[in-house]
Parts: C-alpha cells; sequence; structure tokens
C-alpha cells in the first residue's frame, strides 16, 4: 500500500506516519511545505526507514504535487496539511485561506488528474481522504452532540476555512465520481503537539513555573482524543469506509478547559513535585472573540460501521503526553 500523506510534519500528520509505516508496514511519501507548524524531528522514528520517502512542497504548487503523484503513484491520500491554529486565523486569515482553500482545490485537482489516469483496478482501489474538524459545526448547546448530519456553522476564519475545503472534497465526489471520504474529529493532544496549543502550552509553563493563561472563565468544554487513537481512525476510515460519507472521530471525553489545565497541574505535582501546587499558577484572560462554547462528537457511526473505539481514556493518554 502507497499513501501520500500531505502534512506529515505536523502533530497528526507525523502520527498518521509513523502508524502507516511502524504498524501497518506501508510505504508513504509525506508532502509538507514545513511551516513554523511542521517538525522532521517528529518523523525520527522512521525517518531512515527505506518505506518513509519526504518531498518538501507546498500543497498549493501545482507543479510539484503532480510530480509527486505521477512519481510515487499512491493508492491513497490522506489530507491533513493545513493552517491549525484558531488565534492565528484571527490576526491573519490569509494563511488559512490559501492552504485550507485553494491548497486543498490544487491538491484535489491534481489528485483528479492522476485518478482519472488511473487503469481500472488502480481507479477501483484509489482513496482519497480529506481530514477535517468538528470547529465546522460551530457551538452546541449542553444536551447536544455533532452527528454527520450537523448543520455548518463555523465561528471562526480557520474553522470557515476548514468548512469550505471539506465542502470542495464533497463536490468533487458528486460532480467527478471521486472515491472521497470526509472526517471530523475533535480536538487531539498528544506527543509532539506544537505548544501554542492548550495541552502542550500548560504543560511546558506548568514545568517552567510559568502562568497558565486559561481564557475566559474557563468553561469551554472541548471532546480530547489521544492522537494516536486518531491515526488508526484514519487508517480505517481510508481502508474500509464508505466512499462519499463523512465520519465523526471523537473520544467521549468532554472536559472544561479549566478541568484539563487542572488535571495537568496534578499529574505533574505527582511526577516532578514543586514547592507550591501548580493549579496556583492558573490566571484567566480575557476571552478569544466567537470563542465556541462547548464541542462534543457522536462518533457511533464509526464505532458501529467500522468497529473503531478509543483506547487510551484521557488519564492514560495525558500521562503518556506529559
Ligand atoms: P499542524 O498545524 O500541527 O500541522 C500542519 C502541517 O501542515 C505542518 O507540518 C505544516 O508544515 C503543513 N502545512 C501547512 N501548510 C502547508 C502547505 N501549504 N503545504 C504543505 N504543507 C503545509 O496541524 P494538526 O494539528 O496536525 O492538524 C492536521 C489536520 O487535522 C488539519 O487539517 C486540521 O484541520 C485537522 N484537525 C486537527 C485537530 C487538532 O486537534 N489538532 C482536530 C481535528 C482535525
Amino acid at each position: 500500500m502507497r499513501v501520500l500523506v500531505t502534512g506529515g510534519a505536523g502533530f497528526i500528520g507525523s502520527a498518521v506516519v509513523r502508524h502507516l509505516i511502524i504498524d501497518k508496514g506501508y510505504d508513504v511519501l509525506n508532502v509538507d511545505k514545513l511551516t513554523y507548524a511542521g517538525t522532521l524531528t517528529s518523523l525520527l522514528p522512521v525517518a531512515n526507514n527505506p518505506s518513509y520517502r519526504f518531498v518538501r512542497a507546498d500543497i498549493s504548487d501545482r507543479r510539484a504535487i503532480s510530480e509527486a503523484f505521477s512519481t510515487f503513484r499512491p493508492d491513497r491520500v490522506m489530507h491533513l496539511a493545513a493552517e491549525s491554529h484558531v488565534d492565528r486565523s484571527i490576526t491573519g486569515a490569509r494563511d488559512f485561506i490559501e492552504t485550507n482553500v485553494l491548497g486543498t482545490f490544487n491538491l484535489l485537482e491534481c489528485a483528479r488528474a492522476y485518478w482519472q489516469s488511473m487503469e481500472d483496478e488502480g481507479k477501483r482501489r484509489f482513496r482519497f481522504l480529506h481530514v477535517s474538524t468538528d470547529e465546522v459545526y460551530g457551538s452546541l448547546a449542553d444536551d447536544q452532540l455533532f452527528s454527520e448530519e450537523t448543520r455548518y456553522d463555523p465561528s471562526s476564519p480557520y474553522s470557515a476555512s476548514k468548512a469550505a475545503s471539506d465542502h470542495l472534497a464533497k463536490a468533487w465526489a458528486r460532480t467527478y465520481g471521486m472515491p472521497i471520504l470526509v472526517s471530523n474529529c475533535s480536538n487531539n493532544y498528544g506527543p509532539y503537539h506544537f505548544p501554542e496549543k492548550l495541552i502542550p502550552l500548560t504543560i511546558l509553563n506548568a514545568l517552567e513555573g510559568k502562568p497558565l493563561s486559561i481564557y475566559g472563565d474557563g468553561t469551554n468544554i472541548r471532546d480530547w482524543l489521544f492522537v494516536k487513537d486518531h491515526a488508526r481512525a484514519l487508517d480505517l476510515i481510508a481502508e474500509r469506509g464508505r466512499i462519499g460519507e463523512t465520519y465523526n472521530v471523537g473520544g467521549r471525553n468532554e472536559r472544561r478547559n479549566v478541568d484539563v489545565v487542572r488535571s495537568i497541574c496534578a499529574a505533574l505535582d505527582g511526577l516532578v513535585p514543586a514547592r507550591r501546587p501548580r493549579e496556583e499558577l492558573i490566571r484567566f484572560v480575557e476571552d478569544r472573540p466567537g470563542h465556541d462554547l462547548r464541542y462534543a462528537i457522536d462518533a457511533t457511526k464509526l464505532e458501529e460501521e467500522l468497529g473503531w473505539e478509543a483506547e487510551d481514556s484521557f488519564e492514560s493518554g495525558i500521562e503518556k503526553t506529559i
């Protein structure tokens, strides 16, 4: 199996590349531009593996991406390359439109040309998995869960750009009959996470005794999934998911942000005792504009149709992450 992964030097992409090579024995071509969020250090466990290849390229670069398809000849594409940080999208949305919308458009067009050029058996086997987020659904009331039928209602420039890219992927499936699937996942955490996001930032600041900033009153709720469980889900969806379908991925692990930070403090206090409980470092800061209150995923379709379930609880995942 030959898999072209975009964004494989990022947080989730690198977990996918490691899983496909180490656990599945697949050949992988990682296409990544190496923005501030990408680092090849996350791929050291596979860097010298003969099944691993890397091309530094922008997914918007038509010539480079066409060449990646024609030389590597993938059976599957797993598309993770994206600008992914909500705060950055608020202060500068252009990169988000360029990569998430125009980059996805270019990738779809290159994949279409390649897929149409394949012989029948290759065409039948080919899959394109577009990896997206639950943030496209917007904010939830207390008693609801996001299902695959939930109406799109994005709040931030990031989630709007991801919503646009999901629509492009679905349109390319319907219009051109391409074998495309879409996944929408809740918040991930785990090793190799860039320390601008809540969990890795809290761990590093807590270890250094720095203030632990939390937006608003800390009651925003996210549904946390350990990154390796997401990587396994994506492989399963690409392997056995129904063409043209969307699958929601989530760990049924809803936590208020303040409780996430408190549990990291408690775990660190146990592992690396400090003079004072690290919870005392918590500071509440002005809320992010348009901050969605709650995300929570109903993953029943993925669980019942493809037999997936998360292996790590929040507690075991946080311990591994620390
Ligand atoms: P990340 O920011 O850690 O990594 C993104 C990677 O994409 C980086 O390696 C970067 O260099 C690369 N990249 C960016 N622009 C590129 C371009 N124009 N061309 C080629 N490569 C480019 O992101 P992540 O957290 O690993 O997220 C991966 C995907 O999963 C994204 O599509 C994101 O929307 C989605 N997602 C993330 C989460 C989460 O909690 N992090 C949850 C659900 C879905």
